[in-house]
């Protein structure tokens, strides 16, 4: 961890907390419905490797423990959904542990490999950025060289990039219909 003081903030005062932090976990997630029975932990790929224990998150949220919002471990979660779709309980873990990392976030407490993921998004456009061998692979399945992202127009010397980006995302064409599917369309 390279920002241990920074990555480790909590509420300061009972002032601090967000009083909505209970009631929009809540509304993502089926939270009190518990049963503490570890199948979500015992579904967890990345806890597999990780320190990632699902259950503890789930009973620190229920606990009403706030140190979950500085519990690195809730960085690991690679949102496979496996204990989502496993819960006994439908309590639907992930979405409690998106909610949790939005909390840390606002706190500061986002894991440094996040913050760089973010960077990425801001700056080019993609959370990858794009580099020599996804540019050739591009051009040798006949595509341009760079998608119309932020990233292409910030290399255009294009000031008004995010706009751009903004253009073309929100702006595709409709998908073409074969000449068959269009003459079964009119079949009907
Ligand atoms: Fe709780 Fe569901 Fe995990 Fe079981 S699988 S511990 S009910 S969140
Ligand atoms: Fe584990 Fe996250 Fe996948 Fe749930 S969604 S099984 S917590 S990696």
């Amino acid at each position: 961890m390279s920002d241990t003081k920074e990555y480790h903030r909590e509420f300061k005062t009972d002032k601090d907390f967000d009083k909505g932090y209970f009631k929009n976990i809540e509304r993502k997630s089926n939270i009190w419905q518990c049963i503490q029975c570890g199948s979500c932990t015992a579904s967890c790929e990345s806890g597999r490797w990780t320190a990632l224990k699902t259950r503890m998150i789930i009973r620190k949220v229920v606990l009403g423990d706030l140190s979950v919002l500085s519990d690195p471990d809730i960085w690991l979660c690679t949102t496979c959904y496996q204990c989502y779709e496993r819960c006994p309980r439908d309590v639907r873990p992930t979405d409690v542990i998106m909610e949790l990392r939005n909390y840390a976030t606002k706190l500061g407490n986002i894991s440094p490999n996040h913050r760089a993921v973010v960077g990425y998004l801001t700056n080019y456009g993609h959370a990858v950025p794009i580099n020599d061998e996804i540019r050739q692979r591009r051009v040798e399945l006949g595509l341009d060289e760079l998608p119309p992202t932020a990233f292409k127009f910030k290399q255009e010397g294009d000031d008004k990039d995010l706009k751009k980006f903004e253009e073309h995302l929100f702006d595709l064409p409709p998908v073409k219909e074969s000449k068959e599917e269009k003459k079964k369309e009119e079949e009907k």
